[in-house]
Formats: C-alpha cells, sequence, structure tokens
C-alpha cells in the first residue's frame, strides 16, 4: 500500500525524523489559510508547491513549483489543482491532482538520496545513499551506480551504529552533520521495520544553507500482508489513487492485477495465475489482468470477478482456468452459467475446468445453452483464447 508524501512525513515525524513541513489541502478555497499558516509557523517569504499523488517524478512532471511571492503561490496552488499529472511513474494517462501541499520553499546546499527496501536476493534489508540525491537519481543509478552506496542490515540487528556512521560519510558529511545523519539513518530503519514498510524513500534528503539536515520529501510503500497489525496506516489509505478495479475486486476479496494485455484471466491460486500468463505469452497473447478467485470460489465470486474482468476494454477474449482442489468445478460452472446469462457478455469466453467435478462441470456447461468455448486442457485454452483475442 502506498500513501503520499505529506503522509509519509508524519510517519518520519512520529520518529523524531526532522521534517520540511507543509500544509496540505484538497481545494482551492484553503489556499489564503494554509500560506497565511506556512508563513506564520514558519516565517516563509517564499513557497514550494507540490501536487500530492502516489508516484514519483513530480518535479519533473511540473508538479513541483517554486514561487518568489505569494500572489505566484496562490497562481501555481490553482494551476496545481485539477491537473492531469504526467510522470514517469504514472503512465501516459497520468493522474489528477486532487491535494497540494504549500510549504516554505527552502535554499538548499546539498541534495542526497536516502532509502530503505529488502534485498530479495540477499534476503536483507538494505540502506541505500547517494550523495547525488534529487531529482536525478534514476540517471545516477544507470550511468554511474557505484555512487549509491550500499549497506546492508543484518537481521535482529538492526542499523548498527558504525553503519549509520559509515553511510553518513559515504555523503561527505563531517561533524554535527555527520553525527544527525547517523543518527536519522538508525531511526529511519526502526520506522522501516516498526511500520512494516517495504519502501522508505527520503529524496532528497538535503543540507540546507543554514546547517539544518532536513527530509524534503517522503515516499513510503507498506507489505500489504501486514496491514492488519497498522490501522493508522490504514487510515491513510487514498482510494481515489487506486486503480478502480483493484478497490473493487479487494471489496470481494479477489486478487486482481491490472495488466496491459488482452486476455482477461480468471483463475484460482496465485501459482495457477503465474503459470497462466506465462502460456498465454508463451503462445503469442499477452494477458490483460489476472483475477485470482481464491480457493472458496463461488457463484458470487465467480460473478464479481467476471463483471471486473469485462469492465476493462482492453479485454478482448476471457480465459477462465480453474483447477478444482477444494473449490468444486461445478459450482465454478453455474457461476460462469450465471454471469454470462446475467452480464452482457461481448467477448469470447475460453473455459477450462479441471479437477473436483470437472465432468459434471463440462455437462452444466454444455446443456446450458450459453456461448462459451470449451478447452480440454491448458495448451488448448492458451490456443483458443489467444486466437480468439485476436478475432480468429
Ligand atoms: P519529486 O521527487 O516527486 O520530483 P520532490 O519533493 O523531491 O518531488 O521535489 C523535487 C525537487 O524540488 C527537489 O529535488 C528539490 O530540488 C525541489 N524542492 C522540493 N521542495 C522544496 C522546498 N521546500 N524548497 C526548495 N526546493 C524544493
Ligand atoms: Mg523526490
Amino acid at each position: 500500500m502506498k500513501i503520499h508524501e505529506f503522509q509519509a512525513k508524519e510517519l518520519l515525524k512520529r520518529y523524531a525524523i526532522p521534517i520540511q513541513d507543509g500544509i496540505t489541502i484538497d481545494n482551492l478555497a484553503q489556499a489564503e489559510a494554509a500560506l497565511d499558516q506556512v508563513q506564520a509557523d514558519f516565517g516563509a517569504e517564499q513557497f514550494v508547491i507540490k501536487a500530492q499523488i502516489h508516484a514519483g517524478g513530480r518535479g519533473k512532471g511540473g508538479g513541483v513549483k517554486f514561487c518568489s511571492d505569494r500572489a505566484t503561490a496562490l497562481e501555481k496552488i490553482n494551476d496545481i489543482f485539477g491537473m492531469t499529472l504526467i510522470t514517469h511513474q504514472t503512465g501516459p494517462e497520468g493522474r489528477l491532482v486532487k491535494k497540494v501541499m504549500v510549504a516554505e520553499a527552502l535554499d538548499i546546499a546539498q541534495e542526497f538520496y536516502v532509502a530503505i527496501t529488502l534485498d530479495r536476493s540477499s534476503g536483507k534489508d538494505v540502506f541505500m545513499v547517494s550523495s547525488e540525491g534529487g531529482m536525478e537519481i534514476e540517471e545516477v543509478a544507470k550511468t554511474a551506480p557505484e555512487k549509491i552506496v550500499r549497506e546492508a542490515v543484518t537481521p535482529g540487528l538492526g542499523l548498527l551504529g558504525f553503519q549509520g556512521r559509515r553511510l553518513a560519510k559515504a555523503l561527505e558529511l563531517e561533524g554535527k552533520p555527520a553525527r544527525q545523519a547517523a543518527a536519522m539513518f538508525q531511526k529511519l530503519y526502526t520506522l522501516y521495520r516498526e511500520m512494516d514498510a517495504s519502501i522508505v524513500e527520503i529524496n532528497p534528503l538535503v543540507v540546507t544553507e543554514q546547517g539544518a539536515l532536513v527530509a524534503l520529501d517522503a515516499k513510503m510503500n507498506f507489505d500489504g500482508n501486514a496491514l492488519y497489525m497498522h490501522s493508522d496506516v490504514v487510515e491513510m489509505r487514498d482510494l481515489d489513487e487506486e486503480d478502480p478495479a483493484e478497490v473493487e475486486a479487494d471489496k470481494y476479496n479477489l486478487n486482481y492485477i491490472k495488466l496491459d494485455g488482452e486476455v482477461g484471466c480468471m483463475v484460482n491460486g496465485a501459482g495457477l495465475a503465474m503459470a497462466t500468463m506465462d502460456i498465454i505469452k508463451q503462445v503469442g497473447g499477452s494477458p490483460a489482468n489476472f483475477l485470482d478467485v481464491g480457493g472458496g470460489a463461488n457463484v458470487e465470486t465467480v460473478k464479481n470477478g467476471f463483471r471486473i474482468i469485462l469492465a476493462d476494454e482492453n479485454v478482448k477474449a476471457v480465459l477462465i482456468n480453474i483447477f478444482g482442489g477444494i473449490v468444486r468445478c461445478d459450482r465454478i460452472a453455474n457461476g460462469i452459467i450465471e454471469a454470462v446469462k446475467e452480464l452482457d457478455l461481448n467477448v469470447p469466453v475460453v473455459v477450462r475446468l479441471a479437477g473436483t467435478n470437472a465432468e459434471v462441470a463440462k455437462e452444466l456447461l454444455s446443456n446450458s445453452g450459453v456461448s462459451i468455448i470449451s478447452a480440454d486442457h491448458f495448451e488448448d485454452a492458451a490456443h483458443k483464447v489467444v486466437a480468439a483475442a485476436k478475432g480468429a
């Protein structure tokens, strides 16, 4: 789960990590009051106006604006509200800006990159810093990866004092800022662990002209499987920022992931989902999504799943690939029949059912009169659905 910059900063504050604070508003009517408050609280004369969306690269996309006076700030708040912000992380369709942060503009001396995430190959959390922080960090990662310094965290020990100091040294900090940075890195790691984050990123962490060390931007993602322990994080969820079909699927406990191909996939179990996507690719197609109806699928789950898959305009054909273990194929078949009768089916549907009661299911389907394409086995199903998607 992702959260906004302003929310990530609230969490940083909780762990006593210095942040560039601001006032976040969700409509234009609040602009004057926000500017007043930023002037009163921080003595700001110059402002930075920042779009709040769940994607990075806002600066380059025009979603972060420096304003040398109040009138310009008002103008930029007006511009940014309601703009469709396109960044390298939003995709070409961009994201509508519904929240805006008003902050004081700081005099920046240096910008650093700081991040923590799990390195799956070593099975350890890895702390990364770079003296080349800011908006070009992706370029740095590509062209000069040696400028990103890593420190692996030993499970159970946390980020140790010497590791914090080593990271601060990699940023060429000395004296007080170095000690502050080292202590901050340890707190940041504690936050990452305690909050079950999957990514914590501060880019940039800045040293101001006045010598203060401040988190200017913050990004956090959380492990969805741990959210039941963090109701405060769950409260930060912003459904406006999520794919509507994924939100809808979540309501019915379906795992739905949107992809960019043309074959809709209804499967049970993540393993079968992966295999289904692989085989679709192998025979020359491309999955539009995968929807995992889980182990306890019934008529309702199948119907809801169908609705969600068909709502995706990219779907040119649907493959239902279910292995009946605990779930019985005849129930799935009844779900398919009801769904096809109820919903306006405008694309071909290929069905492959195997396992418990598969024979009964086949009979139900063929006696039902609904127009589906039956497949005998996995590969047959993949060929049929890809051909159907291509209009064959
Ligand atoms: P993003 O990473 O989405 O582009 P950032 O919050 O990192 O957004 O802002 C982009 C850049 O804008 C920063 O690297 C920094 O140079 C500048 N910036 C952001 N906030 C401020 C601020 N309060 N004062 C001065 N410059 C800022
Ligand atoms: Mg940033």
